[in-house]
Order: structure tokens, then C-alpha cells, then sequence
């Protein structure tokens, strides 16, 4: 058995695995693909001490990073249930979907999250050609340009409000008749100069020119396809944890998340979880891999602990 098992090869389990690896613990980690989400991203400027990179350069070096170490890679593979030990210091189990059954003295779960994308024509052909999903990631690309932002929610609104900082204009386009997001932030949002709001109107198709995003097309409450000219389009329609496998197992919160504390301990004793996938806020890899740190941590700090099984 293992001490340290890592659910989730992205930045989060490859910081753990490294953690763990480098306290002697015998230690796994199940990734379906290794790098995770950072394997779909163009650009990445904010990846602290790195001033560029991109994604598949960083997953490279994260997995670079962990067979480094002696760390049991089982890659291409699938977590589908946790059984938690019956007493504390006992061995947990993890189902893999192959039918294989894994036992670790501690689990970390970071699985991640994946975005709720439109389905609309266009959006994968333009994905990091002017689809964009994270704000935070790729707002300063687009600065001086025209972007528009799909979704009425606090985390659209947010992303409105943030981008109005940075590009010409924002358009953002709500599906429903009136904006979900909280009214603080709608006040702000209607107090920018340079922000139009849209209600009933459903993004049905983006359009490119084969190499970048030069529009979008909506159908508005009057029933009509309207068109608007611009350079990026922000999808902000929910951000959904990769954690229903847990929900029978562990605290999930109202939005999926799995429940963690300072330490990235879970509700089940011996079992944590890091990044994404967790209710620590701010969706981003230096956040994700300071919190997989953390979680090997507190691992090794419950190992030292629990008596042995
Ligand atoms: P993830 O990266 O989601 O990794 C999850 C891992 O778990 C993967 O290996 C996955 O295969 C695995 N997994 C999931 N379920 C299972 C299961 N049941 N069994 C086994 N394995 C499983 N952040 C930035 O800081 N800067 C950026 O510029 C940036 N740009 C982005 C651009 C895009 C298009 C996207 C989608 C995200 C971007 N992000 C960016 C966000 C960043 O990628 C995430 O915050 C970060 O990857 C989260 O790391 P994580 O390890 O928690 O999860």
C-alpha cells in the first residue's frame, strides 16, 4: 500500500507528489492526463518567477519535476470510488474504472475542475484564439480590444467588471431576462462607461476569420439573430469540480466543491484534497500548487500521528 496516494496529475497532485515523495513516503499518483487543464492553455504569463510559458512546456516540466522523484505514475487511469478507512490509520481504497482497487494510508484528492462551456459553433475551433474561459488568465491579452462575456452570474458580472479595467469594451450577454449576480455588483457594472449589457440573449455562434475570433451572433428576445464585431469572447457559466464521485464520500459544499480547511483536510479523517477541485478560492496553478504543498503536508503531519494500521 501506499502512504501518500495523489488522485489528479495537474498542478496541485504533481506539488504533492513532490512533497510527499521528498518525506520518504512511499507515494502515487492517478492521473486520466497528466498536466490536467494547464494541457489546454495557450499563454501562461503568470506562473510566478516564469515570466511566459505555455501550457504543454509547463506540463512537461511538472511531470519532469515528479519523475524526478520516486513517485508510482499511473497515468491514463480513472478514480471512480473512495472507501474510506474503517478506523483512523487504516487503509483506504480507490477504485479505479479499469476494475483495480488501490489502498493508501492517506489520500489527496485533485481531480480539478473543467468550465461549463456553450456548445455553440466556434467555440472549440477558436479555444485560445479568442475563446477564453479565466479572466484572471487571459484578460491582459485582450487589452485595448473588444471582448464580450457570456453568462449573467456573480462569476460573469465579476469577469465584466474586471475586463472593463483592461479592453475597449465589454458586451456582456445574459441568456435569461435579468443579470443572477448579487446587486452590489451589478451597481457596478452598470456605473462602467465602457460596458453594454445584453438580457435575453442566447449566444448561438462564434465567429472567426480561421486564425482569431472576429465575432459573435446572438438571438435576442425579439427572436432575430444580431451580430456583434469583436475580438475575444469570455464563457463564464460555471466552473464544475471533477468530484461526483465523491458526493456519497465527502463534504462537497453547494457548488461541488470538496470541503477543506487551513490544512486541506476533508470531512474523512486521513483523506485531503487540493486546488480546483476544492472550496480553496481562486481557481489558478500557483494557487493550486501551493495548496497541493499544503495537503502533502498535513499528510505527513497525520501519518506522524495516527498509529500505524
Ligand atoms: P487540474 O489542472 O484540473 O488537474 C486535474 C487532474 O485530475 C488532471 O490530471 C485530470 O486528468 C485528473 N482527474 C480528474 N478526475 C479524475 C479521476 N476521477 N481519476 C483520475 N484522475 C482524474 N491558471 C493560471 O494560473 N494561469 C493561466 O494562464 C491559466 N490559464 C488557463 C486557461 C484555460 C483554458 C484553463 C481551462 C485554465 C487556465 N488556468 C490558468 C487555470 C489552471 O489551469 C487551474 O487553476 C489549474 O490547472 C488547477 O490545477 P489542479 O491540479 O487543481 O486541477
Amino acid at each position: 500500500p501506499f502512504d501518500v496516494l495523489i488522485i489528479g496529475g495537474g498542478p496541485a497532485g504533481a506539488s504533492a507528489a513532490i512533497y510527499a515523495a521528498r518525506k520518504g513516503l512511499r507515494t502515487g499518483i492517478v492521473a486520466e492526463r497528466f498536466g490536467g487543464q494547464v494541457m489546454d492553455t495557450a499563454g501562461i504569463e503568470n506562473f510566478i518567477s516564469v515570466p511566459e510559458t505555455d501550457g504543454p512546456k509547463l506540463a512537461a516540466a511538472l511531470e519532469a519535476h515528479v519523475r524526478a522523484y520516486d513517485v508510482e505514475i499511473i497515468s491514463g487511469q480513472r478514480a471512480k470510488e473512495l472507501f474510506p478507512a474503517a478506523l483512523p490509520g487504516g487503509l483506504h481504497g480507490v477504485a479505479l474504472e479499469s476494475g483495480a482497487i488501490l489502498h493508501a494510508r492517506t489520500v489527496i484528492l485533485a481531480t480539478g475542475a473543467h468550465w461549463r462551456h456553450l456548445g455553440v459553433p466556434g467555440e472549440e475551433e477558436y479555444r485560445n484564439k479568442g475563446v477564453a474561459y479565466c479572466p484572471h488568465c487571459d484578460g491582459p491579452f485582450y487589452k485595448g480590444k473588444r471582448v464580450a462575456v457570456a453568462g449573467g452570474g456573480n462569476s460573469g458580472v465579476e469577469a465584466a467588471i474586471d475586463l472593463a479595467g483592461i479592453v475597449a469594451h465589454v458586451t456582456l450577454l445574459q441568456r435569461g431576462s435579468y443579470l443572477k449576480a448579487d446587486k452590489v455588483l451589478q451597481d457596478k457594472l452598470h456605473s462602467l462607461p465602457n460596458v453594454t449589457v445584453l438580457t435575453e440573449a442566447l449566444t448561438t455562434r462564434i465567429e472567426g476569420n480561421g486564425r482569431n475570433v472576429t465575432g459573435l451572433t446572438y438571438r435576442g428576445g425579439d427572436g432575430a439573430d444580431h451580430h456583434v464585431d469583436l475580438e475575444g469572447v469570455f464563457v463564464q457559466i460555471g466552473l464544475l469540480p471533477n468530484t461526483d464521485w465523491l458526493k456519497t464520500t465527502l463534504r462537497l459544499n453547494d457548488f461541488g466543491e470538496i470541503v477543506v480547511n487551513d490544512h486541506r483536510a476533508t470531512s474523512v479523517p486521513g483523506v485531503f484534497a487540493a486546488g480546483d477541485a476544492t472550496t480553496t478560492p481562486y481557481k489558478q496553478i500557483v494557487i493550486a500548487i501551493g495548496d497541493g504543498a499544503t495537503a502533502a503536508l498535513s499528510a505527513f503531519d497525520y501519518l506522524i500521528r495516527v498509529p500505524a494500521p
